[in-house]
């Protein structure tokens, strides 16, 4: 037995990095979990057979998280395939750097529909779905408290914006036993991030640790604030940053 056993999850953006280890570890405590991906069906594929392999249920399905009526549709065919939902996590996100004054206006759009409007677009949908006593984990950063450095100010804005509809979103769902938490990971080694990087030692010299983490740590945290252990926890972050805000 373990702590998720017979729970039904949706994570979004999980075809690889951090959403990738977030769906199996939710799978290894006993979810079934249905993932979203925007581009890499192969990959995609890899993590249900790496659910399957658990001896859970896995599903996979395509739906661009810039697309409001994609974000829709995927929670409520995550929930009809799993029977039910009891897990929501927000991680589709995508980095687009540069200064403010040289952004463009599509590279600001696409964070701002990614890394926010799909969290509120893909919240609200799974609300009506959530069992009582469900939970909402979205994927914020460091770069939502602190930003020690220029070049992502509105990457580190949409990840700020999750911190204010984490709280309110805590007290709309409360009621109903149903958490919602943001997990802040730092500099953690994926495609998005690679530990071997230009801008990598710059971000591990940022860190107390001095080291990358790995997306099995943020996939902890999350596995811990979906457990029934972390019921008591709900409208606030937990930094999975090495230090990096310390
Ligand atoms: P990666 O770029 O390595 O992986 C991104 C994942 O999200 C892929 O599975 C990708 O799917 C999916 N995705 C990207 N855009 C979309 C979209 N429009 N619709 C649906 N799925 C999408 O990112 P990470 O794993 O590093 O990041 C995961 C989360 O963690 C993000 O929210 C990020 O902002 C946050 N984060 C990451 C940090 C880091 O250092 N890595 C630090 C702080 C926060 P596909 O394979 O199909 O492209």
């Amino acid at each position: 037995m373990s702590d998720l056993t017979g729970k039904r999850a949706l994570v979004t953006g999980a075809s690889r990095g951090i959403g990738a280890a977030i769906a199996k570890a939710l799978a290894e405590k006993g979810a079934d979990v249905a993932i979203t991906y925007e581009r890499s069906a192969d990959k995609a594929n890899e993590v249900v057979r790496a659910i399957e392999a658990t001896g859970r249920r896995g599903f996979a399905l395509q739906a661009d998280s810039a697309d409001a009526e994609a974000v829709k549709r995927s929670v409520k065919e995550a929930a009809e395939k799993l029977g039910g939902l009891d897990i929501l996590v927000n991680n589709a996100g995508i980095a687009r750097g540069g200064p403010v004054a040289e952004m463009s206006l599509a590279d600001i759009d696409a964070i701002l529909d990614v890394n926010v409007r799909s969290v509120v677009l893909a919240s609200q949908a799974a609300i009506p779905l959530l069992a009582d006593g469900g939970r909402i984990i979205s994927i914020g950063s460091c770069l939502a408290e602190r930003v020690p450095f220029g070049g992502v100010t509105v990457y580190s804005m949409s990840k700020s914006a999750l911190l204010a509809f984490t709280r309110g979103l805590a007290r709309e769902v409360g009621p109903r036993g149903i958490t919602v938490n943001l997990v802040h990971p730092g500099p953690t080694d994926t495609d998005m991030n690679p530990a071997q990087g230009e801008q990598a030692d710059g971000q591990r010299g940022l860190t107390a640790l001095g080291q990358y983490g790995k997306p099995e740590d943020v996939a902890a945290a999350v596995a811990f604030l979906a457990s029934p252990a972390a019921r008591q926890i709900t409208g606030t972050g937990l930094s999975v940053d090495g230090g990096a805000n310390a």
